[in-house]
């Protein structure tokens, strides 16, 4: 597709665009500008405008029902997370027994890795990518030590190579193959935060499993914005929040993947807790840990309902679009803000080189786009934020912007444009 900068053409593809009607769906955030332009949907997601209905449902819900709306609610609570799962499930690619909606995500990562980062023998090192998001790693150094194993030996990460700034994947098959035997386990982000670059899960998954090995994803920054196919690619378990490109609120709860080669055999390992539990025989509380079948059994506490409501919201969101259609959107969307900024870049070179870091090669990445304005530092953020741009500042000097398919236009795109541009004078 040829682009072209202009308002008019920006305008055309969004006359263009099936998914147009959902922008509608959302609130935008007025206290910079009356026209914000907000591209820090992996940070946070918009609030849907029926959001709050679905929350009030369960407030009156309560206020009539007390305890008992438990049992006598519209979505009764003590089931409310089966009433997610099914949509959580295509959004991720998976069967709806290998899903759950529970907890936060780095809680869920723990979990997972109790029960999937098991050093026996030798096979105790886990390979990770270098510079993860810092809670993913703090959970794998704080795993390699609750094991009693030494950090250095056994946390192997895989860094770029000299000079380059996004990780070669070759360096991490080949990396998977050299620790072989006594690699117990990959964890990687699906998608890096901070470069937005894509990995071959895929191919990932077969190496890693191809020396014995588990596979796990952080989709953090994939859930809802990748078309992702867990089951399929074989992945032994991932977790991801639903608050980034989910929109289901600040700090939100966060989503479960286990495969079913796995979630149904009740003998592996885990921490239990009630919610886990059979649950046709859970309230006659007797000793003994019987697990739900399915990735259900590794939820610990009932859920916190009001806070599910807010992501069904989303997820029914989702479930009308359709992540096909996001898919589709997001690489024509994602390509035209590449195209605008390259302009800009362009026009300006004089006063400052605009350096996309995230892999041009649009299936080595999804919604976001991680820029480093070379000749100019935080000043330049500064400015786009007067402007009414909602972007992410990333220390030293990187720029995050994801145009979120679901409710970013063509249009915000050119006015990113325009307004980067003014910034940069
Ligand atoms: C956003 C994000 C988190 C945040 O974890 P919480 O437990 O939800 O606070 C963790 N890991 C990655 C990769 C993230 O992008």
């Amino acid at each position: 597709m040829v682009y072209q900068n202009t308002i008019e053409f920006a305008r055309e593809m969004d006359a263009k665009d099936p998914l147009k009607a959902f922008r509608d769906k959302f609130y935008f955030p007025t206290f910079h500008s009356k026209e914000v332009v907000y591209l820090t949907g992996n940070s946070l997601g918009l609030q849907p405008k029926s959001t709050s209905d679905y929350i009030k449902n369960e407030l009156d819900a309560w206020a009539k029902f007390g305890v008992e709306g438990h049992f006598l609610a519209d979505k009764p609570w003590f089931a409310y997370h089966e009433f997610l799962t099914e949509k959580a499930a295509k959004v991720v690619g998976a069967n709806p027994g290998e899903v759950v909606i529970t907890h936060s995500l780095t809680t869920n990562l723990h979990l997972l890795m109790v029960s999937f980062y098991r050093p026996t023998g030798k096979r105790t090192k886990i390979i990770c990518e270098a510079k993860a998001f810092p809670s993913d790693q703090y959970a794998l150094e704080s795993q390699v030590k609750f094991h009693g194993l030494d950090l250095k030996e056994n946390l192997i990460e895989i860094w770029p190579r000299e000079g380059e700034v996004l990780i070669n994947e070759e360096d991490i098959i080949a990396k998977i193959n050299e620790v072989g035997d006594e690699l117990a386990l990959v964890m990687i982000g699906g998608v890096n935060y901070f470069t937005g670059q894509l990995f071959d899960m895929e191919n990932i998954t077969k190496a890693g499993h191809s020396v014995g090995a588990t596979v796990g994803f952080d989709l953090a920054h994939a859930a809802g914005n990748i078309n992702l196919k867990l089951h399929d690619w074989g992945v032994d378990f991932a977790a991801w929040c639903g608050y980034k490109y989910l929109n289901s609120s600040p700090g939100g709860v966060s989503g479960i993947f286990v495969h079913e080669r796995h979630a149904y055999k009740p003998e592996l390992p885990r921490f239990a807790g009630w919610w886990g539990y059979d649950k046709e025989t859970r309230f006659q509380m007797e000793p003994g840990f019987n697990p739900m079948r399915g990735a259900e059994g590794w939820q610990l506490s009932n859920a916190p309902v009001l806070g599910m409501a807010a992501h069904l919201a989303s997820l029914d969101i989702f479930d009308e679009a359709g992540m096909e259609r996001i898919g589709a959107k997001r690489d024509v969307l994602t390509a035209y803000m590449e195209f605008v900024i390259d302009a800009i870049s362009k026009r300006n070179a004089e006063r400052c080189q605009l350096e996309i870091i995230t892999p041009r090669d649009k299936t080595k990445r999804g919604a976001q786009l991680s820029i480093v304005a070379h000749g100019q530092g935080k000043d330049l953020f500064d400015a786009l934020t007067k402007q009414g741009v909602i972007a992410d500042w990333r220390e030293p000097n990187v720029i995050r912007i994801a145009p979120a398919p679901l409710y970013n236009s063509f249009e915000d795109c050119f006015r990113f444009g325009q307004y980067l541009e003014a910034a940069i004078q």
